[in-house]
């Protein structure tokens, strides 16, 4: 089921081409004008808030003065009670001014306005002493001549009066009719000082936080008391102050607010906790998902990395569940059994790719698998069938599935298709078997003197033989029947001549003759016995001595006799050859047979073939078995690198060593035939 690695895993949900960034960037820009909405009505709440309190300071205010004036007219009311004398009149007037900083002076006039009595206040007495107190005469008469209409208290506009000290003070004139049994008797003219209102006004609770300032109509400041300006906004709020007699005055007053004011109310820092809790979320948000999208990416790259793996995989994989069916499948095992995917996933046993004929002993195997039994680590050799019903050898390296809990959930196997490994195993077992005939046949060629030489004797017998007998033929003297008796000896020697030719040619063709290979039984003397007649040959010819030593009952050995006999032949050959320098009742080959040391199981029998010869140089040691390394003219150096196969392929190891107390001893075992 050959999926692409993001449609496997559904990552291609996430592929780009959509402008994420872009509904970050909208959400952020949303949440950015939400917050920056919240909090501008937060603050504009806020304001309104301080406004509108702010409003009702200034109402309270101006309700506090009227209240406060009038309190004042009530006092100054009392003053004429009775009748009283000036002196007496002086007294109550000097004490309502100690009590009322606000009122700088206080006049008892009579009718045409001319003072009868006057007292100042004692916090200020010099006041009126810089310009006099006629200065102010016309806002007086004002005032009364207001007073005297409305038959009440009439206030004048207000007035700048410099005073010694350089400065001066905003004075107010107030006129209060004096009326006694119904007749008018003079005025009571009080001197209000505005600043002195506003210095009472401010030591109430709510105006100390404001600047609190009076001002004519047209925006001119009267007066002002001032409060610490503690911030950079102002608010500002005005009431009109209107004074019978026509005067009106508005009161204003200012507040000034901080920066923290900012969040002065639980709403705005309810508002900006929340924005702040808002972004961070946002940017943990983002930083999450930035987080995500790099492991989704990694896991991505990852998964498609297993996946190319897996794919390019030459070697078959397949994993089974503890019941054995099969859960994965990678696509070379697919190709190498030729079925699908899908034909194989969920499959029980037998599988699909077991050949019939082999289902029992491959359930047997399964069942020994399945009891918890480990397979060998270095796998093990089966043969499976494709699809087509072509059996194919495999090689099966299997492992427990062992989860991320450490807990086995089933079994794990690669395969490699061995067929192709077998082709050149064969090719090879080939080539060498045709290389191995081919150095047979050099051997032969090597003896062809030696062979011709041989050949001759029994020829030449025979020649002599069948000249003398027909020569006794032919001679007339010979006696008839006495010819019959002298003519059977030659014929006999001849009969034994060609014999011995026969058997010349015989263990020649029986070297040269290519056989299949095969193991068989075979005694160490059959050995001996088969390659002797070849290395007499060579030894007669060499002057070599040769002794065969065999110990007594020895086991016969299973090998591949042609194979085993042209390695005794080559080490025997190479002896001989290694003492053509020594003198000549030195050359002696030894051929020897004996029981092996035991080291394994099964018993070996163990052959050398050792010489007298100058023995074996360091450096020809090193080359010893290389393929075509000869230290001699006509050699082909395959000799001993074939010698080592054919011993290796028995199971043993061809080795050598010095030869007490000279020459060389090759050794190498062959495996005993078990007794019938
Ligand atoms: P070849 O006989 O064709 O040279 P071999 O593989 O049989 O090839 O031998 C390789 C070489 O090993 C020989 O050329 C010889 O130098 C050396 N050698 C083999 N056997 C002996 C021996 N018994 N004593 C000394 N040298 C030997």
């Amino acid at each position: 089921m050959p999926l692409s690695p993001a449609s496997a895993t559904g990552l291609d949900r996430l592929a780009p081409g959509r402008p994420r960034w872009l509904l970050w960037a909208v959400l952020v820009l949303l949440v950015a004008v939400l917050l920056g909405t919240l909090i501008w009505l937060a603050g504009r709440y806020e304001a309104e808030r301080v406004q509108g309190q702010l409003e009702l300071d200034a109402t309270e205010a101006v309700g506090e003065l009227r209240s406060g004036m009038s309190r004042n007219l009530q006092s100054l009311q009392t003053l004429q009670i009775n009748d009283p004398s000036p002196n007496a009149w002086t007294i109550d007037a000097a004490s309502i001014l100690r009590e009322h900083r606000e009122l700088v002076r206080l006049e008892w006039r009579d009718e045409g306005l001319r003072i009868r009595s006057v007292v100042d206040t004692p916090f200020q007495p010099d006041l009126f002493e810089r310009m006099g107190r006629d200065s102010a005469q016309s806002d007086v008469q004002q005032a009364c001549v207001a007073a005297q209409r409305l038959s009440g208290p009439a206030y004048a506009p207000s007035y700048f009066l410099p005073t010694n000290n350089g400065m001066g003070v905003e004075l107010m004139e107030m006129c209060l009719p004096l009326v006694s049994s119904g007749r008018r008797v003079g005025f009571l003219v009080a001197s209000y000082s505005l600043q002195g209102l506003l210095d009472e006004l401010s030591t109430r609770q709510p105006m100390r936080n404001h600047e609190i300032s009076l001002t004519e109509g047209d925006g001119t400041r009267l007066a002002v008391w001032g409060a610490q300006r503690r911030g950079s906004r102002v608010f500002t709020a005005q009431q009109l102050l209107d004074l019978p007699g026509g005067t009106t005055l508005v009161l204003r007053l200012n507040s000034w607010r901080q920066a923290p004011d900012f969040f002065p109310n639980l709403l705005t820092a309810l508002v900006a906790a929340m924005t702040l809790a808002l972004v961070s979320i946002l940017a943990l948000l983002a930083n999450d998902m930035r987080h995500r999208q790099r492991a989704e990416r990694d896991l991505a790259d990852a998964l498609a990395f297993r996946k190319a793996m897996e794919d390019s995989l030459v070697t078959g994989l397949r994993a089974r569940d503890l019941r054995g069916r099969i859960t994965y499948v990678n696509p070379a095992f697919c190709e190498m059994v030729g079925f699908e995917a899908a034909e194989l996933l969920g499959h029980g046993v037998p599988a699909p790719y077991w050949p019939p004929e082999l289902v029992d002993e491959y359930q047997q195997r399964q069942a020994i698998r399945l009891a918890g039994n480990v397979p060998p680590r270095e796998g093990y050799e089966s043969v499976f069938m494709r699809k087509d019903g072509t059996r194919f050898p495999v090689l099966i390296i299997e492992a427990p599935l062992i989860n991320a809990q450490g807990v086995q959930t089933g079994w794990m196997s690669a395969f490699v298709d061995i067929s192709e490994q077998r082709r050149v195993q064969e090719l090879s077992r080939a080539s060498h078997e045709r290389l191995q005939a081919t150095a047979r046949l050099a051997m032969v060629g090597e003896m062809a003197s030696l062979l011709s030489h041989e050949l001759n004797q029994p020829l030449a017998a025979i020649s002599s033989y069948a000249t003398g007998s027909v020569n006794l033929l032919q001679d007339p003297a010979t006696d008839v029947d006495g010819l019959k008796a002298d003519l059977a000896l030659p014929l006999q020697r001849i009969a034994e001549q060609a014999e011995r030719a026969g058997r010349v040619i015989k263990s020649v063709h029986d070297f040269v003759r290519r056989r299949e290979q095969a193991r068989e039984a075979v005694t160490a003397q059959a050995l001996l016995d088969a390659i002797l007649p070849l290395v007499s040959l060579q030894a007669r010819k060499l002057g070599v001595q040769v002794d065969t030593v065999l110990w007594p009952d020895l086991p016969a050995v299973l090998c591949d006799k042609t194979m085993v006999e042209q390695v005794i032949l080559n080490l025997a050959r190479n002896a001989m050859q290694a003492m053509e320098q020594v003198s000549d009742d030195a050359r002696v080959l030894t051929l020897s047979v004996a029981l092996a040391p035991p080291e394994g199981t099964e018993p070996r029998v163990q052959f050398s073939v050792a010489d007298r010869g100058p023995g074996i140089s360091e450096n020809v040691q090193q080359q010893l078995f290389t393929p075509f390394f000869t230290t001699k003219a006509e050699g082909m150096g395959l000799g001993l690198s074939l010698c080592r196969t054919v011993v290796e392929q028995h199971g043993g190891t061809l080795e050598y060593a010095s030869n007490a107390p000279r020459g060389t001893v090759f050794t190498f075992s062959l495996p005993a035939a078990p007794l019938a």
